[in-house]
């Protein structure tokens, strides 16, 4: 310390890892040079410097992907802007499987890779001989190459963002720690530093690795990261290893390998993994290992030995053990806080840091630049995070899992299995009881599906059908021809009250939700782009009281937005409500009787039409009852406060058993909606996508007065006429296939889109999904009725049908009663 610092900058970074340094560089790149990055001792000494440099460019979700592939396009070019060598080279990767469901997982990502641009070749075991022939292939079925994948030298890929960022203006500062961040009216405003000193700034930004968390603690802001010990081994010279060989993964036996100077770095992803630093990160880490824990690698080396016989005899030139961030998904977090503003935060990167490092940095650039999300970056944003999610223990007991996650069989549908049970829904030990097979979203125990008596209440995951692919026909065929019940609890619900509650609202939804008292509105928010922030219902509840519903997963992101968006002189005020309002989906044909039964009352359609909401007595409870649905029968949800939810579903199940009630649970609704071609927010709908384009242009009210967010550009897409994309309801001819999520559509020898969510329909017997086409081409129902085509799944193309209405039920007629 003692250094020559200014009293205030545009920008302060905290961390000079790859990420703090890969961010200074790209704010400069956008002109942003009055900026400081502040390391608390020097460049690397966190995790940066021991990273096993592997830069892969295929991860599991498109923008992932779009990051690592920008990256890897960048290091040459780095290079060369300021002559710091990164040590990148180009050899590709093999992945190999040993097994057939390993094979379709890769044959899948290979699908995948086509959507996103990316080069991958199938090769059989001969092709992996050829291309590696230091491997004993015993057990091997195949594998996938990408000849883009390479591995680089994290302390040359730093060096270089440092030295970049410093050629084009900005300061790095090294031995200079940051105590705190200094926040005043709920905004990030500079930092202290360790020796006193104040340093006042427009922005500030976490990228200080495994310390983020203590950090964001201390301002009480919620970053959920825990880290974990993370092994290799570095093998002694091995004669005639050849320098051009591809990095190697084989995921079944959680190890990878790179050709490193003649020797082999043997790296692994074990299934239980060891949570490190419980007690806080050491202030004095700098450059450190962890100890050694041969037991615990063992088993993979003794697996390595036998796929790689030279290891045998080669002798461990160095055991490395170092701790590195994970986070309770296996996605890192990116982009504004959700509690303090101008506060940035770019960490927990779950081991792919140094592959990531280049896209993070330029999409947080150009985030804090233009103070909104540059590209569709849900899967990684910060605010998909609750606050819970930062609790010690449960980090410590999720991380257990998440580092191993990353080899696991990436079957659809797998579920978390720690870290589980911190929110339960009231009626939870009775959907238990009733054979609940639950599901984790949010921290939230939902129920997925009910098993039969006489089954077993867990998943058999694979590819094809699950064992859950009849229980759940029953349900669907239950809501179909009776009542089904949903509990729904875990769905986020704010109240915004106050006398300019409309105004504020109306600006915020694009749909009109100035509308009598007792109307319910399905609406989007939009951001300035035009592209979809939120999907949610707003109840009119009073003149100037308003109950918003949106999804389990973006209750604080949603939350967040709300907040961001009310002016701070409105007479109105939000607050979140979820916890004490229990909501239950009574859905089919037969719920209005069962409604009508127990509140005494006559529910016809002139009484309680489509879209109203009103409070019903039923049992003891005085319940808001809104007549909605989101699978496409006649029915409705019912919120109930907390203390009477229970004896609500009693009643509900006693009245219901005469009529054919059943429990359903979200596999279900899932089956439903996407039969009804409902959006899923997060799959089927995003930040990019606008309505317009999803075809929920229906929900926009052009013309209401003072407009509301994103207008204005989707003013300027309706002028253009056709949208740029369209959102298709899709339908295998093969009913067995199923479709998950990005499986390429093709249009002859063109890929014109990509599947964003598939299950199969049981009320019209077919393997169903969504996905939009994309380009050139009009996606009209004229052109996809003339245009044949095809799905890609894993490597084989599949005849679909496409259109732009539902397959059930597209006019309506069942939910009008
Ligand atoms: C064994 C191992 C192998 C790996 N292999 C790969 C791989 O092959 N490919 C890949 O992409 N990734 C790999 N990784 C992951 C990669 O190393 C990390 O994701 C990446 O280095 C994280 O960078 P970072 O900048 O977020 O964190 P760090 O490198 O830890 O940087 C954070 C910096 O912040 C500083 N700091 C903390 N607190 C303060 C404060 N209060 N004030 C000022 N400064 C502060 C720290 O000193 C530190 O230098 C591996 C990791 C490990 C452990």
């Amino acid at each position: 310390m003692g250094q020559d610092l200014p009293s205030r900058t545009e920008v302060i970074v905290i961390g000079g890892g790859v990420i703090g340094c890969s961010i200074s560089y790209h704010l400069a790149r956008l002109g942003i040079t009055d900026t400081l990055l502040l390391e608390r001792r020097q460049l690397t000494c966190g995790t940066t410097w021991h990273a096993a440099g592997l830069i892969g460019q295929l991860r599991a979700t498109r923008v992932m992907t779009e990051l690592a592939k920008y990256t890897s396009d960048l290091l040459f070019e780095l290079e060369r802007e300021t002559g710091q060598a990164t040590g990148f080279r180009q050899n590709g990767s093999i992945s190999l499987a040993l097994n057939g469901e390993r094979f379709e997982e890769l044959k899948r990502g290979a699908s995948m890779a086509k959507n996103f641009g990316l080069a991958a070749e199938l090769l059989t075991v001969e092709d992996v001989r050829a291309k590696y022939p230091q491997l004993n292939l015993d057990g091997a079925v195949g594998g996938v190459f990408l000849p883009k994948d390479g591995q680089a030298d994290p302390v040359g890929v730093t060096q270089a963002f440092a030295r970049g960022a410093r050629q084009r203006g900005a300061r790095i500062v090294e031995n200079c720690p940051v105590d705190t961040i200094l926040v005043e009216g709920g905004r990030a405003v500079g930092v202290r530093l360790v020796d006193g000193q104040e340093i006042r700034a427009g922005t500030v930004v976490i990228a200080a690795g495994m310390w983020s968390h203590e950090l964001g603690r201390r301002i009480g802001v919620s970053l959920p990261l825990h880290a974990a010990e993370h092994f290799y081994i570095v093998t002694e010279q091995i004669a005639g290893l050849p320098s051009n060989l591809p990095v190697l993964r084989v995921p079944d036996e959680c190890a990878y390998y790179k050709e490193d100077a003649g020797k082999i770095l043997l790296g692994c992803f074990e299934p239980v993994a060891k949570p490190w630093g419980m007690a806080g990160i050491p202030e004095d880490f700098c450059f450190d290992q962890l100890p050694e824990d041969i037991d615990h690698f063992q088993p993979i080396l003794e697996a390595a030995m036998a796929r790689m016989p030279a290891l045998e005899t080669a002798g461990i030139h160095t055991f490395f053990n170092g701790p590195e961030s994970f986070t309770p998904d296996d996605r890192y977090l990116l982009g504004e806080t959700p509690e303090v503003a101008d506060l940035f935060v770019a960490c927990g990167f779950n081991s792919i840091g140094i592959q990531s490092s280049g896209g993070a940095g330029k999409v947080l650039a150009e985030w804090i630049q233009g103070r909104a999300m540059p590209a569709d970056l849900i899967d990684v944003d910060v605010r998909r995070m609750q606050p819970f999610q930062s609790g010690r223990r449960y980090l410590k007991e999720r991380t257990t899992e998440t580092l191993g996650l990353l080899y696991a069989m990436h079957w659809p549908y797998r579920q978390m299995e720690t870290a589980r049970g911190a929110r339960r829904s009231p009626c939870h030990d009775r959907l238990a009881a009733r054979g609940a097979v639950f599901g984790e979203v949010a921290g939230w125990e939902r129920p997925n599906w009910f098993a039969p008596e006489g089954t077993e209440r867990r998943y058999h995951y694979s590819w094809g059908r699950q064992n859950w692919h009849e229980p759940v026909g029953e349900e669907c065929r239950a809501v179909r021809d009776a009542v089904g019940l949903f509990d729904q609890s875990s769905f986020a619900k704010f109240l915004v009250e106050g006398a300019d509650a409309v105004k504020v609202l109306n600006r915020i939804c694009c749909n009109d939700i100035d509308v009598p008292v007792g109307r319910v509105v399905y609406t989007q928010w939009l951001n300035e782009r035009g592209g979809i922030e939120s999907d949610l219902t707003v109840t009119r509840t009073g003149e100037t009281s308003f109950m918003l519903v949106t999804a389990a997963a973006a209750q604080a992101r949603d939350f967040a937005w709300l907040r961001r968006h009310l002016p701070q002189d409105a007479r109105c005020h939000a607050v979140d409500v979820t916890s004490g309002l229990p909501m239950f989906g009574l859905m089919g044909p037969s719920s209005r009787t069962l409604l009508e039964r127990l509140s005494g009352e006559e529910l016809g359609n002139a009484a309680f039409p489509f879209g109203t909401s009103r409070e019903l007595e039923l049992g003891f409870a005085r319940v808001r009852a809104s007549r909605l649905t989101y699978v496409g029968e006649l029915g409705y949800e019912l919120y109930v406060p907390a203390e009477f939810a229970t004896h609500l579903f009693d009643t509900l199940l006693a009245e219901g058993e005469g009529l054919g009630l059943r429990l359903a649970g979200y596999h279900a609704m899932n089956a439903l909606r996407t039969e009804k071609g409902y959006r899923h927010w997060g799959h089927d709908i995003g930040v990019d996508d606008t309505p317009l384009e999803a075809g929920l242009g229906f929900c926009v009210a052009w013309d209401k007065p003072g407009g509301f967010i994103g207008r204005a550009a989707l003013a300027r897409l309706r002028e253009q006429g056709r949208p740029r994309r369209r959102l298709v309801q899709l339908n295998l001819t093969d009913p067995g296939r199923l479709l998950h999520h990005e499986e390429p559509i093709w249009s002859g020898d063109r890929i014109v889109g990509a599947v964003t969510s598939g299950m199969y329909g049981h009320r019209v017997g077919a393997s169903l999904g969504m996905g939009y086409v994309t380009g050139d081409v009009p996606a009209d129902s004229g052109w996809l009725a003339s245009h044949p085509l095809e799905v890609e799944i894993a490597c084989k193309r599949v005849p679909v049908q496409a259109q732009l209405g539902a397959w059930y039920d597209p006019e309506n007629t069942r939910i009008r009663g």
